[in-house]
């Protein structure tokens, strides 16, 4: 299979979910091995920033990106999964401040924009990172996240939310392009109120709402359309390490399983990953 990049630019604009500031998105094609970077264009003498788990400084809230010059890039998971499974290998990413646009808290936008747009096919052979041996992460908590051989790439992720409209949920299956698009692109990012009153509290989560987030208050669900898809939740879990593990620079072909994990255990399983050159090969 040949490395893919788009024909032309797309641009997407919204707000910044911390700041609240409009955040304007644009994805223009790009050469051959270069890969998935970013640029702020508020900081013109900043180098660019690979989107490379070595990169990755803040996994807290989000996954977020810097570089030697502090050009910080955060928020990038939704986004990188949907370049992910639609098959973007390049691609230049300019954003204008250090949050990408929250959009609707899910990766549909993302995923419809690139789904619209002309693919072009370049030269040179995609590569490709197969997993040759189990490798783990584990937290002070129990909790962990581990790759493994397989024939293709596979998630399995077990949420345990105390409130009882989540609970329990888990995901299994192959990531195929019609699984992502219906059932985990439009997945939303969930928390909190009492989280989100805190946030708020501290001045985060300025551009937050019921338009770009699933609010949980206890067992009592505050979006009043209710849940997109069954087991929303987990879904969004599962788009979450989609994006995160496309920071190794690859498509990974190997079967994931996460329980209770998130942006932490996916940036520190790459880190455990690629210690070890026995762990994978290249191809
Ligand atoms: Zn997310």
């Amino acid at each position: 299979m040949r490395q893919q990049s788009l024909k032309k630019t797309i641009m997407l604009k919204g707000v910044g979910l911390h700041s609240g500031l409009e955040s304007e998105l644009k994805i223009h094609p790009a050469a051959e091995n270069f890969g998935i970077v970013f640029k702020r264009v508020d900081m013109p003498q900043a180098a660019l920033v690979k989107g490379l788990y070595t990169n990755v400084v803040d996994t807290r809230n989000c996954t977020c990106l810097s570089n030697a010059d502090k050009a910080v890039v955060s928020t990038i998971e939704h986004l990188m999964a949907a370049l992910s499974v639609r098959g973007i290998d390049n691609a230049l990413i300019e954003v204008n401040n250090p949050e990408l646009p929250i959009m609707d808290g899910s990766g549909k936008m993302f995923y419809d924009a690139l789904k619209a747009a002309e693919i072009e096919t370049q030269n040179a052979e995609r590569k490709q990172l197969k997993v040759l041996k189990k490798v783990s992460f584990t937290d002070d908590k129990g909790n962990t996240a581990s790759l493994e051989p397989a024939d293709e790439f596979s998630v399995h992720m077990e949420i345990d939310f105390p409130s009882k409209i989540v609970g329990h949920q888990v995901f299994d299956a192959p990531i195929t392009p019609e699984i992502f698009a219906t059932e985990i692109a439009p997945c939303r990012t969930f928390c909190e109120k009492y989280q989100v009153d805190y946030l708020r509290s501290i001045g985060l989560i300025k551009g937050g709402s019921l338009d770009n987030a699933i609010v949980l208050d206890g067992d009592t669900l505050l979006n009043p359309d209710g849940f997109r898809v069954k087991e929303e939740c987990v879904k969004h879990k599962v788009l979450d390490v989609i994006g995160d593990l496309y920071t190794s620079g690859y498509q990974i072909i190997g079967r994931f399983e996460g329980i209770k994990t998130g942006h932490y255990h996916n940036n520190e399983l790459l880190k455990v990953l690629f210690s070890d050159k026995s762990n994978y090969e290249i191809k």
